[in-house]
């Protein structure tokens, strides 16, 4: 739209490839801090894998299987010597109680062989808990996705539904190319965003169609959360967002585009093989700075040519600014294709 009515024409193209060669895949994804540290709550730790790398930051909620409670979490974070470590532990009254013994007494619970076991590899052992906070699904039980011809019906309900669609292309800024290729879709209530892996969709998050709402992941432990969307096979690069909405506004911009889908502080193995090699441009939001510049490193320590974008150095300084905000308030697209490719200094 406004911002980029010449790039939508490049969009339209980089769109259309990846319709084309990945049998149409599309995916979807938010970004903005709150709403980031919303999808890492509403997504269990079932649904990552246990191999995956935690950065700094990582948080897993996990209702305790010591006291029955929901006050219990592992976060992956540094201790005072500076090494990356996992904290678990429970803040209800009856578990802090047990100190130094809450460990032994969560590794009882969930079955490792000692409290030191599941420090070092929380995931590993809190999946096996048999219910995660908020989790509405018994363990190991997925609830059935929607049909597919239930997600091609909430497409073309968006299609033909003003509010939602005023919402994507007026306030997000995306185009009807991008939303339509992404199969955005609405339920009546909410803007569904169905996530593919080889084109078929393996689940789905969901949002009110309202300046910062929360991106809600759909239900069920276990899923294949993949970056929002598919990266296409033909891109050269890509930009790198925490946020489905903001890759979708790159697409609109016509830059190359995926999110992470768990959250900035989340990154799962199986992405990096989907990058497969393209120098990268990580762009989180001005709040995560720091897990930009993490998942930087982390990129580049696995092989790849990755840098960080910083907003600011697009002038856009707003605490919790976005790709979108800039894009939105008339950025240059020009700009942040040159900050992204290493063109300027
Ligand atoms: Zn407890």
């Amino acid at each position: 739209m406004r911002a980029a009515s010449g790039a939508a024409r490049g969009s339209r193209a980089v769109i259309r490839r990846s319709m084309r060669d990945t049998s149409n895949h599309p995916t979807n994804r938010t970004a903005r801090p709150s709403r980031t540290q919303a999808d890492n709550d509403a997504t269990d730790p079932k649904g990552r894998d246990t191999n995956s790398q935690p950065v700094v930051g990582t948080r897993y909620p996990f209702t305790c299987p010591v006291c029955g409670g929901r006050k219990a979490n592992a976060t992956y974070k540094r201790d005072r010597s500076g090494r990356t470590v996992w904290f678990v532990g429970c803040f209800s009254t009856g578990c802090r109680e047990l100190g130094g013994e809450y460990l032994n007494a969560l590794a009882e619970k969930v079955g490792a062989p000692s409290g030191a076991a599941v420090k070092e590899s929380p995931v590993q052992y809190l999946t096996a808990l048999p219910s995660l906070r908020r989790s509405k699904a018994p363990a190991g039980d997925l609830p059935e996705m929607p049909s597919r011809a239930r997600f091609t019906g909430w497409a073309k309900r968006l299609l033909s539904t003003p509010e939602p669609m005023a919402y994507l292309t007026e306030e997000r800024g995306l185009t009807p190319d991008v939303i339509e290729t992404l199969e955005i879709g609405w339920d009546g209530e909410r803007l569904m965003f169905p996530m593919r892996v080889g084109g078929e969709i393996v689940a789905y998050k969901t949002r009110v169609p309202r300046p910062r709402a929360q991106m809600r992941c759909c239900s069920g432990s276990g899923r294949p959360w993949p970056l929002y969307p598919e990266p296409d096979p033909d891109w050269s690069w890509l930009v790198l967002t925490a946020g489905e909405l903001d890759a979708a506004r790159l697409l609109s911009a016509g830059l190359p585009a995926c999110s992470v889908s768990l959250g900035a502080g989340t990154w799962r193995d199986d992405w990096t093989g989907n990058l497969d090699g393209r120098p990268v441009a990580v762009l989180f939001d001005n709040n995560e700075t720091d897990l930009a510049r993490e998942r930087a490193a982390a990129l580049r320590s696995a092989g790849l040519d990755a840098r960080r974008i910083d907003l600011r150095r697009l002038g856009l300084k707003g605490k919790k600014a976005d790709v979108s905000d800039y894009l939105n308030g008339g950025g240059s697209v020009r700009r942040l294709r040159d900050l992204a490719l290493g063109k300027v200094g």
